[in-house]
């Protein structure tokens, strides 16, 4: 019975390890591809909508140049609760690279998407990271797109995600842009 016990107390470690992000403590990569792709199956099943956020800091090499990477790792920690605090149980927020975010919408069209993306990256403009004397203000910028045809997967729907993403850093960051 106590061998049972400690077999089922180490098979959650290892779901814990491999599919948890470390530092964040939020979804990892591996979790966000294997939930993300079955939402989407369900999603064109049921013909409910669904959009995808991609997050990325920005200028964050400079938070740590300039405080360390210590700062760096709490800050990351900072803006990962702040966002997940602004979505629903039903969504999926993960962190699919160092300083890269990604998010499973379910139920949600584009325009929902886009107000949702506002909110999250208004509030991390706002949540101040502080210590000691220091405040240090981060801002994110986010790609949107949604679900348009059932021939979609989420290698393809995070590639336009990313593409937005990559407009919304080219047009200043600290904003949304949609994908065409
Ligand atoms: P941009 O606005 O274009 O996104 O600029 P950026 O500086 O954020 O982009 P860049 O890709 O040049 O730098 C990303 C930085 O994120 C560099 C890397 O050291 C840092 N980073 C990645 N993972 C971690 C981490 O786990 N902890 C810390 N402290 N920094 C990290
Ligand atoms: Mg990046
Ligand atoms: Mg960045």
């Amino acid at each position: 019975k106590q061998r049972t016990k400690e077999l089922s107390t180490a098979n959650e470690q290892l779901l814990k390890i491999s599919t948890i992000d470390f530092l964040t403590n939020i979804p990892n990569r591996r979790y966000f591809f294997e939930a993300g792709n079955k939402a989407i199956h369900l999603s064109v099943r049921q013909g409910e909508p669904l959009a995808i956020l991609c997050v990325d800091i920005d200028f964050f090499k400079k938070v740590n140049d300039t405080y360390g990477h210590q700062v760096g790792d709490e800050i990351l920690k900072l803006v990962a609760s702040t966002m997940n605090k602004q979505i629903r149980k039903s969504d999926i927020l993960a962190r699919t690279g160092g300083e890269e975010f990604c998010m499973i919408l379910n139920n949600t069209d584009k325009n929902g998407a886009y107000t949702l993306a506002e909110k999250i990256r208004k509030t991390v403009e706002n949540s101040y990271f502080k210590k000691d004397s220091i405040e240090i203000q981060t801002t994110i910028s986010i790609g949107v797109t949604h679900l348009e045809n059932e021939s979609e997967d989420l290698d393809t729907l995070v590639a336009k995600a990313d593409e937005a993403l990559y407009i919304a850093k080219k047009c200043g960051r600290n904003q949304t842009a949609v994908y065409p």
